[in-house]
């Protein structure tokens, strides 16, 4: 007889591809604009100001030689900053095919519309698949150790069911108290961990359809911040920097090298009647963003 809680499992496995594949397939059919295209967009100011930020943070992590894993790497526009910063290697994954593709394109250099230039300095592996579904250590076993793993605008497409977060608090909640386990294995969870932690109605699988001009059409999940930091607690990591772009732009705005860089990409206007500027709108969506860093606990510092 089939279990009724099999099946809602696999129904919300399911209607997770399901967003999945719509996601995929948001981001497949969005296709290279032209430099023309790409400057008419009405966001070009928040899409230029998110590259600064990326630029920013890229400057003050990465290092010479290091090995980068991007996850959600998209149509492999950071490829250029890493290629800035000297890295060794590089993997990128991405769930949507057409951006791969675009990727690889680009990686290799033909018809990079944007801007002509010579190849890419280090070797890199582009992967289609599902970063949150995939076994990465299974995947990535020649590739890893990496020095870096990036996930730039993409988080938020992990947090769709708790499965996908932590299968630990999955059982847990499926359990009748605060142990779980079977013949071979036990899990136990001190009353005040569990109360305090997960108790509450789930974290996970609040989801909100983003729409953002010329950009993102697409289900999202709100990723409870809190619940995001005792998961990376668990993990061993610390998180060592956390800003909105509002707070980023304050702070980096003050450095002569970054600003610099802002006036080379152009978000940010300095007043000058030729010189455009971020709408109040585009400040506002940059607003709904956070930038962070994680660190693996015993690493030296990098900044
Ligand atoms: N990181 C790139 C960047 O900053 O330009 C792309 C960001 S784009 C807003 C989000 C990307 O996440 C898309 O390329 C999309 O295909 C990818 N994505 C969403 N869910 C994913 C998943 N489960 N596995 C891998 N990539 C995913």
């Amino acid at each position: 007889k089939p279990n009724p809680e099999d099946d809602s499992n696999f129904l919300e496995d399911e209607s997770t591809k399901i967003f999945a594949r719509k996601v995929a397939d948001h981001y497949s059919a969005r296709t290279n604009q032209t430099l023309e295209e790409r400057e008419a967009s009405p966001i070009i100011h928040l899409k230029k100001l998110n590259n600064w930020i990326k630029s920013v943070l890229i400057q003050l992590y990465a290092r010479r030689g290091d090995a980068v894993l991007d996850l959600a790497c998209g149509k492999g526009g950071d490829l250029i900053k890493w290629d800035k910063a000297k890295i060794g290697y590089y993997v990128g994954i991405d769930i949507a095919e057409g951006s791969i593709e675009d990727c690889r394109t680009r990686y290799n250099g033909d018809a990079d519309h944007h801007q002509r230039r010579k190849k890419f300095t280090f070797p890199a592996r582009l992967i289609c698949g599902d970063c949150y579904e995939v076994r990465l250590d299974k995947v990535l076993a020649d590739d890893a150790p990496f020095d870096i793993c990036s996930c730039q605008f993409a988080l938020h497409y992990s947090w769709s069911t708790e499965a996908h977060a932590n299968v630990i608090i999955k059982k847990l909640r499926e359990a009748e108290g605060l142990f779980f386990g079977n013949s071979v294995y036990w899990i136990r969870f001190d009353e005040e961990f569990s109360e305090k932690k997960f108790r509450s109605s789930s974290p996970f699988g609040i989801k909100y359809k983003f729409h953002l001009e010329d950009a993102v059409d697409c289900p999202e999940w709100i990723v409870p911040f809190h619940v995001f930091k005792s998961l990376v607690e668990e993990y061993d990591m610390e998180l060592v920097f956390v800003k909105n772009s509002h707070e980023f732009v304050h702070e980096y705005m003050k450095k002569p090298d970054y600003v610099e860089l802002m006036r080379r990409l152009g978000a940010l206007g300095d007043g000058n009647q030729d010189q455009s500027t971020l709408s109040q709108d585009e400040w506002e969506v940059a607003y709904l963003y956070l930038s962070f860093v994680l660190r693996k606990r015993g690493q030296p510092e990098r900044t």
